[in-house]
C-alpha cells in the first residue's frame, strides 16, 4: 500500500468493515470463499418512493434495504431517515447488524434500510406518506420470517406504527411481528425505547470495572442527544455519574462540574436538538477532545479519526453509534491503552430487545419491564466477557475480537447449509 494513503482514514465504512471481516475470518481459519460470500449483502434493493408533499407537488425519494446474510435466520435491522444515507453505508450497516446478532446470539442475520431524506424538514403527514411508501416498495422482500425492520437514526415508534399498519393492509392480516420498536399498544416491548442506552450502560459498567474506574465520580461525555444519547445521559445522571458534555447536530455543551440533564431533556425536541437554545456552545469536534474519563460517541459515523484520536482524553470509549471510530483511530486508541468497546457490542442492546419484542409477538404473551431488563443484562454481560476474554487471549483489540465472535456463527451456518 502507498505510504501516504495508509495514513489517511478510510472514511468509507464499507471497505473498513470488509477489511476487519477479512482479518477475523482469516484468524478463524476460513477460506477466501467465505470472505467473498460475507463481504457484501446477499440481497440489496434500491427503491424510488413517490410522495405527495403538502404543497401538492410530488417528490421522489430514494430508499434502500440490504439483507446481509440469512443463513442463521431472517434478517433484522433498522431503517434510517437521513440526508446522507448512501448505498454503501446501508450495506455496511447491514453487515454490522449480522455481527451484532452473532455477538448476542440472536437467531437472525443482519439487515438495514435507509431513505435519503431529512424528516426534520418535513411535516408529520409527509413523513407518514414516505414511511408507508417505503413499506409498499420493499414489501416483497420483508416479513416476520424474512426480514424484520426497526427504528434507527431519525426514525421512531410512530414511524414503526405507520409501517406496521401499511404492511398489515398489504398482507390483509394483523402482523405485529413484522416490525419492532413499535408503541406498546401495538405490541411493542417494555424497555425497547431505552434498550440501546441500557446496553451501552451495561457495557460501560463492565469496561469501568476492567479499568478500575469508579463510576460515581466518573466524568462522561456523550456525543449525540438522539434516542441512545438522551436515554444514556438520563441513566448516567440518575446514577450520580457526572455528564460533563453532550451535543446534537448543531453544537455541543460542556461543563466540567456536570450538566443539568433533566433540564436539557425537558427542552430537547423530538429529533434530539437542544444546543440551539444556548449561546456558549462549542463544536462537536471540540467536545470529543475535552477532559473526561469515558467518551460515548452516540451520533453518526467517522467522528473519531486519525486527526483527533491522539487528543482524546478518555481512558474508555464506548461506541453507542454505528461506526463512529475509523480503523486508523481504533489503532491509535488501542496503542495509547484506551479501552474501546466497539459498536457491534455496545449498541447491541437495541436489537436484543427487538428480538425480545418479536418473541413476545410470536407467542402473544408479554413480559414486564424487569423481565426484559434482566434478560438484556444477562445477554450483554456475557457477550462483553466473551469478547474481552478473547481480546486478551488472542492479543487483539476488542473490535477485532467482537468481529471474530460475530462472524463465526453466520460463517458456520453458511457452511452447514453448503453455501461455501
Ligand atoms: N437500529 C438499531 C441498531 O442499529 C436496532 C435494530 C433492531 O432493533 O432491529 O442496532
Amino acid at each position: 500500500m502507498d505510504e501516504d494513503k495508509s495514513k489517511v482514514d478510510k472514511l468509507d465504512v464499507l471497505s473498513s468493515t470488509q477489511s476487519i471481516i477479512h482479518k477475523a475470518l482469516s484468524k478463524l481459519g476460513y477460506p477466501e470463499e467465505m470472505y467473498e460470500l460475507l463481504k457484501e449483502p446477499i440481497r440489496m434493493m434500491t427503491v424510488r418512493i413517490p410522495v405527495r408533499m403538502d404543497d401538492g407537488s410530488t417528490k421522489i425519494f430514494t430508499g434502500y434495504r440490504a439483507q446481509h446474510n440469512d443463513a442463521v435466520g431472517p434478517t433484522k435491522g433498522g431503517v434510517r431517515f437521513h440526508p446522507q444515507v448512501t448505498e454503501k453505508e446501508v450495506k455496511a450497516l447491514s453487515i454490522w447488524m449480522s455481527l451484532k446478532a452473532g455477538i448476542v446470539n440472536l437467531p437472525y442475520g443482519g439487515g438495514k434500510g435507509g431513505i435519503v431524506c431529512d424528516p426534520r424538514h418535513m411535516s408529520f403527514r409527509e413523513v407518514e406518506r414516505l414511511s408507508r411508501g417505503y413499506v409498499r416498495a420493499i414489501s416483497q422482500i420483508v416479513g416476520p420470517t424474512k426480514d424484520i425492520p426497526a427504528p434507527d437514526v431519525l426514525t421512531n415508534s410512530q414511524i414503526m406504527a405507520w409501517m406496521l399498519d401499511e404492511y398489515s393492509r398489504i398482507r390483509e392480516f394483523d402482523s405485529p411481528n413484522f416490525i419492532t420498536g413499535k408503541p406498546l399498544v401495538l405490541g411493542g416491548s417494555h424497555g425497547r425505547e431505552s434498550a440501546t442506552a441500557k446496553g451501552v450502560t451495561i457495557c460501560m459498567m463492565e469496561a469501568a470495572k476492567k479499568k478500575g474506574i469508579d463510576m460515581t465520580g466518573a466524568k462522561v461525555i456523550i456525543q449525540g442527544f438522539g434516542n441512545a444519547g438522551s436515554f444514556l445521559a438520563k441513566f448516567m445522571a440518575d446514577a450520580g455519574t457526572r455528564v460533563v458534555g453532550i451535543s446534537d447536530a448543531y453544537g455541543a455543551l460542556y461543563d466540567e462540574d456536570g450538566l443539568d440533564i433533566d433540564y436539557l431533556l425537558d427542552r430537547r425536541d423530538s429529533f434530539g436538538t437542544v444546543t440551539k437554545l444556548f449561546k456558549d456552545t462549542i463544536t462537536n469536534e471540540e467536545l470529543l477532545e475535552k477532559e473526561c474519563d469515558i467518551l460515548v460517541p452516540a451520533a453518526i459515523e467517522n467522528q473519531i479519526t486519525s486527526r483527533n484520536a491522539a487528543n482524546i482524553k478518555a481512558s474508555i470509549v464506548v461506541e453507542a453509534a454505528n461506526g463512529p471510530t475509523t480503523l486508523e483511530a481504533t489503532k491509535i486508541l488501542s496503542e495509547r491503552g484506551v479501552l474501546l468497546v466497539p459498536d457491534v457490542l455496545a449498541s447491541a442492546g437495541g436489537v436484543t430487545v427487538s428480538y425480545f419484542e418479536w418473541v413476545q409477538n410470536n407467542q402473544g404473551y408479554y413480559w414486564t419491564d424487569e423481565e426484559v431488563e434482566g434478560k438484556l443484562r444477562t445477554v450483554l454481560v456475557e457477550a462483553f466477557e466473551n469478547i474481552y476474554d478473547l481480546s486478551v487471549r488472542r492479543k487483539v483489540d476488542m473490535r477485532l475480537a467482537a468481529y471474530m465472535i460475530g462472524v463465526r456463527r453466520m460463517a458456520e451456518a453458511s457452511r452447514f447449509r453448503g453455501w461455501v
